[in-house]
């Protein structure tokens, strides 16, 4: 029924057997020039419980910047076997490396990750990322050989050629990015094929926020079930928290991982089931070991047991970056409520973007929606009235009316990763 007993296994043992992996890491971690120095005064009989960890300092991106390239490493270069970088969204990119152990670790759970949402050895799986630096490559790919399904290194773009790939090789499991997903339902018709009579069964969705509208809507446009992946290079990269069968939230693989969710302000845990800011700290990687990463998603921890069994806690889907909120006239604004918002309505199609700009000396928003070929109408009226309707629907989200600008479908570019959906020209 599980990958690994572990998965199941009752509370106070999951937690004994934290706190035996933190101590451990944190003597490991002492190994590195950064954590010599930050560590020097902690004393390790602090640890009796899981939550001592909350006596640990913090460790940011910034550090992560200040030690490149070999200031977190536990041990010498000559005994790690992989680098990976984060795909650099925000700022310089940082490197993180892995021993042969590591690697292991990860492929194990990563294969974890995907049986718990009904992969099976018997599966075909077709990964659709970006291979190279990104994660999202070759972490999804080493953990689908692990779990012994046939595995075909696609990578990105070229959609003809990865529908080819699914007919041809009875594809049943798509590792894809949502919004790359939002498209390829209709690509599929235009090749001539219905994709309802594609032989894929489960899409594996993550390496970007989206809602669960989102998810819908590649669901039923696709004939496929999508399952919430989550992840990021720093803590190795996919296969952190996965989504069940149940698809209520991500089980967050606590013998792995220590979660916590703080309030980003005050450093200090929000009430559980409270939105904040999700900081990791890794228990069994060896060769860079990280405490305490701010991780800077916000997210909450869902209340209560899951169906399935697992006993690790599940955390909601991430709402955004708390640096990717947008302050427009003293009113704070995530992204994700525009995208809700827009994904519920049937006129919209599959793209948005969202533009920041300066009209003499105030800031505006301006939001483009591509709206399907049946509602895009020569009838001025029609399209008016529906240029309205958006705007209302988002302030009421939003407390702000933005423009809204009302385009044909694919006429906003793509980005081949990860999608833009901010554009910022403000003046600063
Ligand atoms: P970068 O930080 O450069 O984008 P990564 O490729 O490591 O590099 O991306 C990790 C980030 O991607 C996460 O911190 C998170 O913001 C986002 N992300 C990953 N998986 C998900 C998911 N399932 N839902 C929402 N956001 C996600
Ligand atoms: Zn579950």
């Amino acid at each position: 029924m599980y990958y690994d007993p572990v998965e199941a296994l009752d509370r106070d043992s999951l937690e004994a057997l934290q706190v035996e992996r933190l101590k451990k890491t944190v003597a490991n971690a002492r190994k590195s020039p950064f954590y010599k120095e930050r560590l020097k005064d902690f004393d390790l009989d602090e640890i009796t419980r899981a939550s001592d960890v909350e006596k640990l300092p913090f460790t940011t991106k910034d550090d992560l910047r200040s030690q490149y390239p070999y200031g977190m490493l536990t041990r010498p270069v000559d005994e790690f076997v992989r680098l990976h970088a984060s795909s650099g969204t925000t700022g310089t990119p940082t490197a993180i490396f892995y021993t042969q152990r590591d690697i292991d670790r990860w492929a194990d759970l990563m294969a974890r990750s995907m049986y718990c949402c009904g992969c099976r050895r018997s599966d075909v799986l077709q990964n659709t990322s970006g291979y190279g630096l990104f994660t999202g490559g070759l972490g999804i790919h080493y953990g689908s050989e692990r779990l012994g399904m046939l595995t075909i290194p696609a990578g990105a773009g070229n959609t003809k050629r990865q529908i080819k790939l699914i007919r041809d090789f009875n594809v049943t499991v798509l590792h894809i990015i949502p919004s790359f997903a939002l498209y390829f339902a209709q690509r599929v018709r235009e090749e001539g094929f219905d994709p309802a009579e594609m032989p894929w069964r489960i899409a594996l969705i993550g390496a970007e926020p989206h809602s669960e509208e989102v998810r819908r809507k590649i669901e039923e446009t696709m004939h496929i079930k999508c399952y919430n992946s989550y992840g990021m290079s720093e803590l190795n990269g996919p296969g952190v928290a996965f989504e069940c069968q149940h698809q209520k939230g991500m089980h967050v693989w606590e013998d792995a991982y220590i979660a916590e969710i703080i309030d980003p302000e005050t450093g200090r845990p929000v009430p559980e089931g409270e939105v904040g800011e999700l900081v990791m700290t890794t228990i069994t990687r060896e060769g860079m070991p990280l405490i305490r990463y701010r991780t800077r998603d916000l997210t909450r921890f869902i209340p209560g047991q899951c169906e399935c069994g697992r006993t690790h806690r599940r955390i909601d889907r991430i709402t955004g970056r708390a640096d990717d909120m947008i302050i427009l006239k003293g009113v704070n604004i995530y992204p994700m409520q525009v995208e809700q918002c827009l994904m519920a309505m049937p006129e919209v199609g599959h793209n948005y973007l969202i533009e920041l700009f300066t009209e003499g000396v105030s800031d505006q928003l301006k939001v483009k929606v591509e709206i399907k070929d049946e509602y895009f109408v020569e009838d001025m009226r029609v399209l008016q009235g529906l240029q309205k309707k958006i705007a209302k629907t988002l302030c009421n989200e939003i407390l702000l009316t933005p423009r809204v600008e009302l385009v044909q479908h694919d006429s906003i570019p793509k980005s081949e990763g990860k999608a833009v959906r901010v554009v910022d020209n403000r003046r600063k």
